[in-house]
């Protein structure tokens, strides 16, 4: 074991046994207690993280904010200039600046990699002789891994078995096209990785078919490993919103330059000396960008994302919160997600007679022809009978279906495993849409009676091998070309075909999924010649099988219609299935479908035209999602997709919104996705993107709230001057009100309620801007009038008209009270303050409270009076920045009133 990872065995020369043998492991797998022994050993199958931040990295990167710079200069040239009291009270607001922001991102840092790690997939191995199923990062070298398609192979491996076994190792080498796999020994001399045939590594895919494989090297001792330095850029995960309100602070800045000068001049003009023009400088920089802005966007984000999860749908990017609100389009699978799949036999259609599945119980020991179909059904099957599975199968539902079915005839599976045990197989694949199995038949001079129904096949002893295929009906009688009826094996001629056809159609309508069953008796040379195990089979029948629609799917449909959100079911089933499905769910009411052929002879313009009217698309392999999503894509719509299978990995990342199945969904489909369905179900999407428009008109609130206190500090700043009043504000008020007043309750903004019309609205343009639909002028007049009651009351004050000598202090509170009123009416964009309820959003009641409480400790507790050069307030000038507020109030419900009066339901 001590040479395991150090490169010095060569693994590939090794026969399966060897490696086996050398790995201290066997065919049994590990035992546990020597499984927890090498984990104590070898740690955890993980790759050291660089792409998660460290603590002391976020912390870095926020003193490193511009802003941030500035303020520390000040402290600088405030000490200089000996204004201590001003360098110490700067310099603690700058401290409790950094710390708020890094809560934040810290939590928001913490709150994704939480997420993350529920990410890490299951993996199948052999241990103690029992097939299980544990958390990749617990894999060990010599560990029995199972892998099949759909896998992302979790560590490096040596192959054992392999069946049809493909592999795309693009992650290591670049090369896109899968690789066969096999477990041969390799030639001696070193060879590159991709010729390394009966290996698998860390970070491939498994494409196709299923293997074994001892685990050689796990964690950083992986091919992976060793390069994974050269992977771990950090990603730059910031949303499109964020980018663009980045952008705004850049635009923000460059204004205020403008105005510093500007003000500064004024300042100057009126015989202020230096010290005070640069303070008024730095206190107008300061007023006019909003640093807090993007680190509360992105804690909102990652708390929308915790918010999500508690609903089922866990998030993998950031951005995807923010995305899907602005979801137009859901594309949804079928099975499963719009359906229960829980897939029970109804009937079985024989070419001559058909039986519910009752009678199909009875009567199977009587209908040769029957018995065969059931055993078919049962065999050329990768479902298992386990009665501690839900449902008490183990695998497909659709395939669990004809197991149940067969067994409550009283087959038995694993006696008929026994007898025919399966020697090759064509897995099931999404294009062919079907499967095929081949077993070995027992030879008559074994002594074993051939089971029963066999004799149906028509076996007159020279065939040793019996292939069994299952799949859609329609594609399967294309590759029959004899049928079985009362134990004759006949031609099936093109009437027959069409027959077969139109009772398939006649189920289809039903919303029946129909599955076709057929058989061939072949000889071994045949064995190794693939391709002809799905030619010239003899059609057996049919199996019917209902999946219910879920319930809460048709109420799902029903709201996105409302939220103007347009559903489309994609499903590889039937078009008559589908419709009549998409129908039950009230997805559709007309009949049109494109079927994966349609597709084919259309070019995306001519789908880009026509996809409005289509909902239902059926037939599709995975290649049609992609189309799909150009098609839709090309008519500016954002398009969440759903996928579960290695195929749809292509689809999930170029829709806007990639939805991986979290139950049945492959590893690959769950990498490539933005986010995951823990429950499969379609109304969790839907309920996700009600998350996503609450997230993002939230975002919209806070951003307004806290430009509009900016907006209403740069009036304070200009007008003032202009009246003929010295500064106003003090450069250490406006930091206050900047990262107190306006970040405190900002944060709390985002945890507001969802709007009650949240649902019945149509999206928002996915190209709007931050401001749009009346959101910049809203702040403009809000920041005008905000500014100019607070100055206009400090200059009353300053005139001498009150006899106090308050009225920077009035100035100061004032622009609070206002604030405060003011973040208690954004809260809902058309809905009276006071018809909604207080207690929904406890967090800014607190907030507000807070934010005033510290402000009337600014002004009257002694201390605070010399440090921010505050004047204690009498009760009635208390009393007048409390009408102040009042005025905000009244103000801006009475635009909402507005609103609702003309019905404009949906406004900033
Ligand atoms: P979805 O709506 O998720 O696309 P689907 O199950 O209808 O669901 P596929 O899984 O691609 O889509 O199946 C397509 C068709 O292939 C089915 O309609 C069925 O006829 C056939 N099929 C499905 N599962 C199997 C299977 N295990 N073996 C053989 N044929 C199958």
């Amino acid at each position: 074991m001590s040479e395991q990872g150090h490169g010095t065995v060569n693994w590939h020369r090794l026969d399966p046994t060897g490696v086996v043998q050398k790995l201290q492991s066997s065919d049994t797998g590990l035992a546990s207690e020597e499984a927890r022994r090498r984990y104590a050993q070898y740690g955890p199958n993980e790759l050291i993280e660089k792409g998660k931040r460290k603590a002391w990295r976020i912390l870095l990167a926020q003193v490193k904010e511009v802003m941030i710079l500035i303020l520390l200069a000040a402290v600088v040239i405030s000490a200089a200039l000996q204004e201590y009291i001003d360098a110490v009270v700067i310099f603690v607001i700058v401290v409790l600046n950094t710390i708020l922001g890094f809560w934040q991102e810290f939590k928001a840092e913490n709150a994704m990699a939480a997420l993350k790690k529920m990410t890490v997939p299951n993996v199948r191995v052999r241990r103690d002789g029992a097939e299980q199923q544990i958390s990749a990062k617990e894999l060990v070298p010599g560990d029995i891994l199972l892998i099949e398609a759909g896998n992302i192979v979790p560590a490096d491996a040596r192959l054992i078995a392999a069946a049809n076994l493909k592999v795309q190792e693009a992650a290591l080498t670049g090369e896109s096209e899968s690789v066969d796999k096999d477990t041969g020994a390799l030639p001696d001399g070193e060879l590159a990785l991709a010729d390394r045939r009966n290996m698998i590594y860390r970070g491939t895919v498994v494409t196709y078919g299923r293997g074994e494989a001892v685990v050689t090297g796990t964690a950083m001792q992986t091919e992976l490993g060793k390069i994974a330095t050269m992977l771990q850029d950090v990603e730059d995960e910031r949303t499109p919103l964020q980018r663009r309100l980045a952008k705004l602070g850049r635009s923000l800045a460059m204004a205020a330059g403008v105005l510093i000068i500007m003000v500064a001049g004024m300042i100057y003009l009126q015989g202020a000396g230096f010290k005070e023009m640069f303070m008024t400088a730095i206190s107008m920089a300061v007023a006019a960008v909003p640093e807090g802005l993007p680190a509360v966007v992105t804690i909102a984000l990652a708390l929308g994302a915790q918010q999500m999860l508690k609903k089922n749908a866990l998030i993998r990017q950031l951005p995807a919160v923010e995305t899907l609100g602005g979801v137009t389009v859901i594309c949804s699978d079928k099975t499963g997600t719009l359906t229960q799949n829980r897939m029970t036999v109804s009937d079985v259609v024989l070419p001559v007679r058909r039986y519910s599945l009752d009678e199909a119980v009875a009567e199977h020991g009587e209908d040769a022809d029957l018995g065969l179909l059931l055993l078919a059904g049962m065999l050329c099957n990768d479902a298992v009978i386990d009665e501690n599975a839900q449902n008490g199968i183990l695998g497909d539902p659709t395939e669990g279906a004809l197991v149940l079915a067969a067994q409550q005839a009283g087959l038995v599976q694993r006696d008929l495993q026994a007898m025919l045990p399966r020697v090759r197989e064509l897995p099931f694949d999404s294009e062919r849409k079907r499967m095929s199995t081949v077993h070995a038949l027992p030879s008559p001079s074994q002594g074993t009676t051939l089971h029963p129904v066999l004799t149906a096949a028509g076996n007159q002893g020279h065939a040793d091998h019996l292939v069994l295929a299952k799949g859609a009906t329609d594609g399967l009688i294309e590759v029959c070309s004899r049928i079985l009826i009362n134990g004759v094996v006949q031609p099936l001629g093109q009437k027959r075909k069409e027959e077969i056809s139109a009772e398939n159609t006649a189920m289809a309508k039903k919303g029946i999924r129909v599955l076709g069953l057929a058989y061939r008796l072949m000889d071994v040379d045949e064995l190794d010649q693939p391709a002809r195990y799905e030619e010239d089979l003899v059609f057996l029948g049919m199996a019917c099988m209902l999946d219910p629609v879920r319930p809460e799917a048709i109420e799902s449909v029903r709201l996105c219609k409302q939220a103007g959100i347009r559903p489309i079911m994609i499903t590889g089933d039937h078009p008559l299935t589908a419709v009549a499905i998409a129908k039950n769910l009230g997805l559709t009411t007309s009949d049109t479908v494109l079927t994966g052929q349609d597709l084919d002879k259309m070019t995306v313009d001519a789908l880009s035209a026509r996809i409005k009217e289509v909902s239902v698309f059926a037939r599709v392999s995975p290649k049609h999602k992609m189309v799909i999503i150009d098609a839709l894509q090309a008519q500016h719509e954002i398009v969440s997709m759903t996928g579960d299978g290695v195929n749809d990995a292509p689809a999930l990342k170029s829709a806007d919104i990639g939805v991986a199945m979290g139950i049945t969904g492959t590893d690959v489909s769950k990498e490539s996705s933005d986010m995951v369905l823990l429950d499969d179900n379609f109304a969790t999407i839907v309920a996700a993107v009600k998350e996503g428009r609450r997230i993002y008109d939230n975002i919209r609130k806070f951003v307004r709230y806290i430009l509009t206190g900016n907006a209403g500090e740069i009036v304070v700043m200009l007008t003032g001057p202009l009246m003929g009043m010295p500064l106003p504000l003090l450069p250490i008020q406006i930091l206050w009100i900047n990262l107190v007043t306006d970040g405190v309750p900002a944060v709390a903004l985002g945890f507001e309620e969802a709007e009650r019309d949240v649902m019945n609205r149509p999206p928002y343009n996915p190209r709007e801007g931050i401001f749009a639909r009346g959101l910049g002028w809203q702040i403009l007049v809000m920041g005008l009038i905000i500014g100019l009651i607070s100055v206009g009351t400090g200059y009353w004050f300053w005139d001498g008209g009150t006899g106090s000598n308050a009225w920077q202090t009035m100035v100061f509170t004032m622009l609070t009270f206002c604030q405060m009123a003011y973040a208690l009416c954004v809260r809902k964009q058309t809905q009276s303050l006071f018809t909604q309820s207080w207690l929904s959003n406890p967090m800014l009641l607190l907030a507000i409270g807070v934010t005033l409480a510290l402000q009337l400790i600014l002004i009257y507790v002694p201390f605070f009076n010399t440090v921010f050069r505050t004047t204690p307030l009498r009760p009635g000038e208390l009393g007048i920045c409390a009408v102040g507020a009042v005025v905000v109030l009244l103000i801006t419900e009475s635009r909402k009133l507005f609103l609702r009066s003309k019905r404009i339901e949906y406004h900033a």
